[in-house]
């Protein structure tokens, strides 16, 4: 299949006009589950769904599909993301992946017709957990994973209960789990990190998307005074903490890519320049695509840090506060994407996300793939979040011809 005439030009301007609802102020795109940004937006897109042809509807939870029905309407082809956004975020993530597989399917209507399977493009309403202390709300219902009695204590920063905001936009529970047979869903998104810019690819074809373990590290010393206590005699927290944070960076180093360690968070009591501090308490993020070398490098640090509190008489508390396991994208997916990109002699890479995805949610009941295009300097999260219109070009033809080979 050779694609021409993809209009370019539309899918930047159809990203400008969805990133002004919740982008007017200038500082990036807010659009958080369920205000009236989010509303707008979802609005849009069903506006636009049905302009391009597409059957629109919600489900119960605030999910919103664009359906191109195939002649075989057993089962479904599914491409999206998610439709909210960090506060002060930038006009891709998330967003880039629900334009682009609207026009992908679009583009496929115009030049095959109907297809063999049933193509859906999804909005998924919530991933970021920006709003709400809960994530992937959109992904997590379509796979049928929420249970409504853990929504109740969930509150957002003004006291609202996600209930009452889920109620008061006319949507609810979901009441009709598993009545689609998803066949495959695809994920198109950007990078968020500098890797195909610095390899100067195009096209990421991710393997894995990389488990997460965090853990809140407490060691208690003894406060006292910085003048008087002699260095034998003291019991410094943070010098602990700080021989653990050293050993866990080695030995994360010693281990390579793809195993990430990361402490991002000290706080220091009492913090003050003339005492030596009787408690330290930092952070632990650690990520890794196999979930055995995880665990291993993980017991070899814990068990450093323990030797460190006892050679130096303090107390240690590790609190672990998320256990994500790796998950592995569709081996056949892969494969298929992968060879459309060795046939279409695009420029592409494998590689793994270091970040979370609701691809990993969809991976859990259904066969799942995730395709990332550059972000410039790596940056996400952020009103500069850019990608070069070439590349979300790129991304948009290697939807298509992965679609295409699925559902025609
Ligand atoms: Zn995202």
């Amino acid at each position: 299949m050779v694609i021409d005439g993809f209009n370019q030009k539309e899918l930047e301007s159809l990203i400008e006009e969805l990133s002004t609802y919740g982008g007017s102020d200038g500082r990036g795109i807010t659009r958080l589950l369920f205000d009236d940004n989010w509303i707008g937006a979802q609005n849009w897109l069903k506006d636009m769904f049905v302009q391009k042809g597409l059957d629109a509807y919600y489900d119960d939870v605030g999910n919103l599909y664009g359906r191109l029905e195939g002649y075989d309407t057993e089962s479904v082809i599914m491409t999206g993301s998610h439709v909210d956004t960090v506060v002060s975020g930038g006009k891709l993530d998330g967003q880039y992946g629900i334009i682009a597989g609207m026009m992908a399917i679009e583009y496929l209507k115009n030049q095959y017709g109907t297809p063999k399977k049933t193509l859906e493009v999804v909005s998924m309403a919530e991933e970021e957990g920006s709003r709400f202390p809960f994530t992937f709300w959109g992904s997590k219902n379509i796979v049928g994973t929420v249970r409504e009695e853990e929504m109740t204590e969930i509150f957002d920063e003004n006291g609202i209960g996600f209930k009452e905001a889920l109620y008061k936009t006319g949507f609810g529970f979901n009441k009709k789990v598993d009545d689609k047979e998803i066949e495959a869903f695809i994920e198109l998104h950007v990078e968020q990190g500098g890797v195909l810019e610095i390899e100067k690819n195009s096209i990421g074809v991710v393997h894995h998307i990389v488990g997460q373990k965090r853990y809140i590290v407490t060691v208690d010393g003894e406060a006292n005074h910085a003048g008087t206590t002699p260095m034998g005699y003291r019991r410094d927290s943070l010098h602990g903490a700080a021989r653990m944070i050293c050993e866990i960076m080695n030995k994360a180093i010693e281990y390579g890519d793809p195993l990430v360690a990361t402490t991002g968070k000290l706080d220091l009591v009492p913090n003050t320049s003339n005492v030596v501090p009787g408690k330290a308490v930092f952070t632990l993020d650690i990520r890794h695509i196999d979930k055995h070398i995880m665990n291993e490098y993980i017991e070899k640090v814990m068990s450093l840090m323990k030797e460190i509190s006892e050679e130096m008489n303090l107390g240690l508390d590790v609190e672990k506060y998320m256990n994500g396991d790796p998950v592995p994208m569709d081996e056949n997916l892969v494969e298929v994407i992968r060879n459309q990109c060795e046939e279409k002699g695009m420029n592409y890479r494998m590689m793994h996300s270091g970040a979370g995805h609701d691809a990993q949610i969809m991976a859990l009941k259904v066969p799942t793939a995730l395709i990332f295009v550059p972000s410039h300097k790596g940056i996400s999260h952020n009103p500069e979040e850019y990608t070069d219109l070439r590349d979300l070009v790129e991304g948009v033809k290697i939807l298509i011809e992965t679609l295409y080979n699925l559902a025609y």
